[in-house]
């Protein structure tokens, strides 16, 4: 008997994890979007900058600080355009977790993670034989 309650067999991924990894050969292939920051935002970023080094002077005072925070925060989060991104030209080998017939493994290129179905077998194989 285990110790899991009913209907848990204990093989479920977050308790068993993956049950086999693997290097592998992959091509990701994925096409994205990419935040690209506007050139008014990365104006005001090298403002910020400037700013920032005349604190670090002590030509401005350190509460500017703050409000410095604040600005690049909105920058980053408003200030952007979204363009769609080349395929990802990532091949070579990867670790492929398998869980069952469920394959994960995230491109270290462009951090898609990709799921995949192990291929069924060829039921045909053996016939006649
Ligand atoms: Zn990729």
């Amino acid at each position: 008997m285990s110790n899991y309650p009913a209907g848990v067999t204990g093989r479920e991924f977050a308790i068993a994890g993956y049950d086999s990894e693997e290097e592998s050969y992959r091509e990701c292939g994925k096409f994205g979007y990419a935040r690209v920051l506007t050139y008014d935002a990365l104006r005001e970023i090298d403002r910020i900058k400037v700013l920032l080094a005349e604190i670090a002077e002590g030509k401005k005072p350190a509460s500017l600080a703050a409000t410095l925070i604040v600005n690049l925060d909105y920058l980053v989060k408003h200030r952007f355009n979204g363009v769609e991104i080349e395929e990802c030209p990532f091949a070579g080998d990867v670790t492929v977790s398998w869980y069952g017939k469920q394959g994960d493994w995230t491109c270290p290129l462009c951090s898609y993670e990709h799921h995949e179905d192990a291929p069924e077998p060829d039921e045909d194989w053996g016939r006649d034989r």
